[in-house]
């Protein structure tokens, strides 16, 4: 009898979880004014696929180092938006922050509330090794086989496009919104988004703009690989992890101490075996989910095998390195270790609890470029309702969900002013998949339809 009640239970929670569709629940505010078929009716796609193509060809490229950015190309990029869509250059009013990232405001017709959908148009680089494995060319723009390729296909010139294409497409029609939109194209995305998504933070923020919530790159929808007729699940993402590089300085003592030198290599040595022992609490959480140690020049081959596999060889390692003394180490020795930040952990707590962790005065911790998990946003605002609705009404049967996004985007920022969902209105597969950041970025033309739907059934009910 227990069994069969504790089975129900299960039952029902796991029925819950899959159905787990907001909208039902929440208002969803005004309705579309036409359906996404009378959308995708007036839209035409061989010219918003056109349009993608051309948007490639300008290698927009965010390097590490900024000086090898090219602004003329950014420059042109920017030109060309203007002339290829001279309606939302017309009716919305445009600024232009720190030159690149473009902020467009469609005035609301009550303008007491705003809301912001944002998408980059800088892309990453192409590794120069892997020029030759494209199909087409990486700044080519092809379109064949039903797909635009190129680099920034899928990130994230295909929703800056789309953006554009669902204003037209509206204004077109006569539409206006009761409250502003705020478009935002970014520049430096993939280079930490202070000059563009934190310079627009900082301003919406002084202009005491009232931000409902904001819509940015996310989660693609994956093609269901499960077998029968299950839907895909659509990760509305509420909430982004942080990133942090502690940089683990060891500093033996000098030779002219007395105390006998203990190498800056044995310290180290056993700082980093006591954080892979003692990783933070609570599973999935800080530490423990995603750490990496990385050793630096400083130690040839064979003794990096030994530190980055410490839980194989650490007794090896502890009784073998004063016989490795003798070879020329330096006194100084450093060990970076990458972390990922849940959003119930933060930078300073982490430092505090590697600090405790290593609990020894002779190792150093200097964090790189930190960033803070991001603030997590509500799942019963009227922003994520709507955006789950035009989910279903422009992707078909999908079940939204929310999740929590790995990598680090522009809504990292947005967020400490407003809601702030992630995702990206496109079905793809594995095969697209492996085109983010990689060889053969390509989106097909059906998902360009199903974006610009999207996001004009989005805008719609503003
Ligand atoms: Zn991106």
């Amino acid at each position: 009898m227990l069994t069969l009640f504790l089975l129900a239970v299960a039952t029902v929670v796991l029925y819950r979880a899959y159905y787990f569709t907001p909208e039902t629940d929440i208002p969803v505010g005004s309705t579309n004014k036409s359906t996404p078929q009378q959308i995708a009716s007036v839209l035409n796609t061989h010219s918003v696929a056109t349009h993608l193509s051309e948007a490639i060809r300008f290698p927009t490229v965010s390097y590490e180092q900024h000086a090898n950015d090219d602004p003329a190309d950014f420059t042109a990029f920017i030109r060309w938006l203007a002339h290829t869509y001279p309606l939302v250059h017309k009716q919305l009013s445009l600024q232009y922050i720190n030159n690149y990232t473009l902020l467009y405001k469609w005035q609301g017709q009550q303008s007491e509330s705003a809301v912001l959908l944002s998408a980059h148009y800088d892309v990453v680089p192409v590794n120069p090794h892997t020029e030759s494995d494209w199909t087409h060319p990486p700044f080519s723009g092809a379109i064949a086989n039903g797909y635009i390729w190129g680099r920034g296909a899928l990130d994230n010139k295909s929703a800056a496009i789309a953006l554009m294409e669902a204003t037209t497409v509206l204004l077109k029609t006569g539409f206006h919104p009761q409250q502003d939109i705020y478009i935002a194209l970014t520049h430096d995305q993939e280079t930490g988004s202070q000059e563009g998504a934190q310079a627009i933070t900082e301003k919406l923020q002084s202009d005491a703009v009232n931000l409902l919530w904001s819509l940015d790159e996310g989660s693609f929808v994956l093609d269901a690989m499960t077998p029968g007729n299950t839907p895909s699940i659509a990760s509305t993402n509420i909430a982004e992890k942080g990133d942090l590089a502690l940089e683990l300085v060891a500093q033996s003592q000098g030779r002219h101490s007395t105390m006998p030198q203990e190498k800056a290599v044995n310290i180290l040595a056993a700082a980093i075996v006591k954080l892979k022992e003692k990783p933070a609490p609570g599973g999935l959480i800080g530490l423990s989910e995603d750490l990496y140690i990385k050793l630096d020049k400083h130690m040839d081959f064979g003794q990096r095998v030994l530190f980055a596999n410490s839980w194989l060889f650490k007794p090896f390692v502890d009784s073998s390195m004063d016989s490795l003394s003798s070879d020329n180490l330096k006194l100084r020795t450093t060990a970076k270790v990458n972390v990922r930040l849940h959003p119930q952990s933060n930078v300073a707590s982490l430092i505090n609890r590697v600090r405790r962790t290593i609990d020894d005065d002779r190792i150093g911790l200097q964090a790189i470029a930190p960033s803070e998990a991001s603030l997590v946003s509500s799942t019963t605002s009227l922003g994520f309702a709507q955006s789950a609705r035009q989910t279903r009404l422009a992707l078909g049967d999908v079940i939204v969900m929310p999740a929590q996004t790995i990598a680090a985007t522009d809504s990292r920022f947005y967020s400490q002013i407003t809601d702030t969902y992630r995702f990206s209105p496109m079905v793809i597969n594995q095969q697209d998949l492996a085109g983010f950041h990689g060889v053969n970025e390509r989106i097909s033309i059906d998902n360009m339809a199903r974006a610009v739907t999207f996001y004009a059934g989005l805008m719609q009910t503003q």
